[in-house]
């Protein structure tokens, strides 16, 4: 099964994939390409593969993405061959555009998008990772309001208020697709 969880920068995607991850084996979580720069801590094939646009570029050129955006000022993108593992269910954690190119290209595909409780918890979430710089916060806040409204485009909404509660709730949503899909 192909899942998508999109949300505002900061809402807490990279914490919920990571725990239903834990929890079981049969989530894998897509790795991207990017032409942001690794975070500290961050390290290529683990949270991305860093990649200059020259090359990302290539990758669009030999139809080895299955969709790409260009995100808060940097290329994104999904490979294609990470979709083609059949024993597992790929996560992919990418922005609303790139969520309605696999939507259209994997009609299948799951989409669940994430909210904050309000949006004083999502700017502390944001601030308080403090991965970015103020003016970058500024911007993914800003870019969070546009996500935000098209939450409607997506099978599921749901609110990321307490972690333990949220990844319960996307386990169940899972499995209820997976039997209404068999
Ligand atoms: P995203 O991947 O959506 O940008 P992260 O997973 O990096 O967001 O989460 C942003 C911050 O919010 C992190 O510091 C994370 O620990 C925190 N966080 C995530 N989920 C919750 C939650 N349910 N309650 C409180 N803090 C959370
Ligand atoms: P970040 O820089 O915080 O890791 O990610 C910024 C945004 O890019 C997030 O909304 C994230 O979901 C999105 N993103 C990450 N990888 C991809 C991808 O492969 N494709 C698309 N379309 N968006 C992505």
């Amino acid at each position: 099964m192909i899942i998508v969880i999109s949300g505002p920068s900061g809402v807490g995607k990279g914490t919920v994939v990571q725990k239903l991850m834990e929890k079981n084996s049969r989530f894998v979580r897509s790795i991207s390409c990017t032409t942001r720069k690794p975070r500290e801590g961050e390290k290529t094939g683990r949270d991305y593969h860093f990649i200059n646009e020259d090359k990302f570029f290539e990758l669009i050129q030999n139809n080895d993405l299955a969709e790409f955006a260009f995100v808060h000022g940097y290329y994104y993108g999904t490979p294609l061959k990470n979709l083609t593992q059949e024993k597992t269910d790929v996560i992919l954690q990418i922005d609303v555009q790139g969520a309605k190119k696999i939507k259209n290209r994997f009609p299948e595909a799951l989409l669940i998008f994430l909210l904050p409780p309000n949006m004083e918890i999502l700017t502390n979430r944001l601030t308080g990772r403090g991965t970015e710089t103020e003016e970058e916060q500024e911007r993914r806040l800003k870019r969070a309001k546009e996500e935000i409204e098209e939450r409607t485009f997506y099978d599921y909404i749901t609110v990321n208020d307490d972690i333990e509660r949220v990844v319960n709730e996307i386990e169940k949503i899972i499995e209820k697709e997976r039997k209404l899909h068999r």
